[in-house]
């Protein structure tokens, strides 16, 4: 999705902040999700770009789609601005990934046909599977490495910080609602050409410490689990590593 870049000021708000220091509160407080907005100078921004301080979203709907949802429409009142809904999966998919790996696949696709220069993704901690890494993955391999989901709150925004010099005009970035709220409420200030977003859904997210204490009260053997889904069979399926 193309969203234009308007010429920006000499010294925008961005260009005199820095990002706020790990672990002091943040503006959101209680609810903050940890998107990685404050962890960059794009903070400067934060008190209309936060989803959980102020929610635009028929302005941002129509900034993004050219208008805002359909309300009567079902699929668009869950779902958002659509073309068409489709479901799809890959019919070879790659090992790892959290179901077939079709989101991965469409990063990949997107830098080999050069239509974007790097793809916003999250990768895992060498320690720690389930620790994400936000990463601006400039090759088919690092996108690959992000693959399967991290079901913890992940700082995206903090690669933010990498992007001036880095030579990277247009991007695609792969998120959440929280993390995809704050990018394109700041879309106008970033040195990008184009910006493409793929989406992901996402109910409830925890941190790295809540999410064992979930893991340690739901299955008998927390180690094993690699991978899990809130369903929409009202259930949470889980994976393990033995095959389970
Ligand atoms: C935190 C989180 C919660 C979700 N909750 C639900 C849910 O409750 N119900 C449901 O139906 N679907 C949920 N999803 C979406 C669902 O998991 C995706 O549709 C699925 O990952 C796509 O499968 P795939 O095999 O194509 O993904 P893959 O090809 O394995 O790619 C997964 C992608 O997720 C990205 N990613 C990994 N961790 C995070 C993170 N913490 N934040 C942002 N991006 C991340 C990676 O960069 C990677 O590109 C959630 C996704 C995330 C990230
Ligand atoms: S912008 Fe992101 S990091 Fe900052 S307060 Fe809001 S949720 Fe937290």
């Amino acid at each position: 999705m193309r969203w234009g870049n308007p010429l920006m000021a000499a010294s925008a708000p961005h260009e005199r902040a820095r990002p706020l220091a790990k672990g002091s509160v943040y503006p959101a407080k209680d609810l903050c999700s940890k998107c990685g907005l404050c962890d960059s100078r794009w903070v400067a921004y934060v008190k209309n770009s936060c989803a959980f301080l102020e929610q635009r979203f028929e302005a941002m709907e129509a900034a993004a789609h050219g208008r805002s949802r359909d309300l009567d429409n079902e699929e668009e009142l869950y779902f958002g601005v659509q073309q068409r809904m489709l479901t799809a999966r890959l019919q070879q998919p790659i090992e790892g990934a959290q179901w077939t790996g079709i989101v991965s696949r469409i990063g990949v696709r997107a830098l080999e046909t050069g239509l974007v220069d790097a793809v916003l993704c999250v990768g895992q901690s060498e320690h720690d599977r389930f620790t994400p890494v936000p990463r601006l993955a400039r090759t088919p391999e690092e996108v690959l490495s992000a693959r399967v989901n991290k079901p913890t709150l992940s700082p995206n925004l903090e690669v933010l910080e990498q992007l001036p010099g880095s030579g990277i005009r247009k991007l695609l970035a792969i998120g959440v609602g929280c993390q995809i709220q704050a990018l394109r409420a700041v879309q106008p200030t970033l040195p990008l050409d184009e910006l493409y977003v793929l989406g992901l859904p996402c109910v409830d997210n925890v941190s790295r410490a809540g999410l064992q204490t979930f893991l340690d009260s739901t299955v008998s053997s927390p180690e094993t689990v690699v991978h899990y889904e809130f369903m929409q069979d009202f259930r949470i399926h889980f994976r393990h590593s033995d095959g389970r």
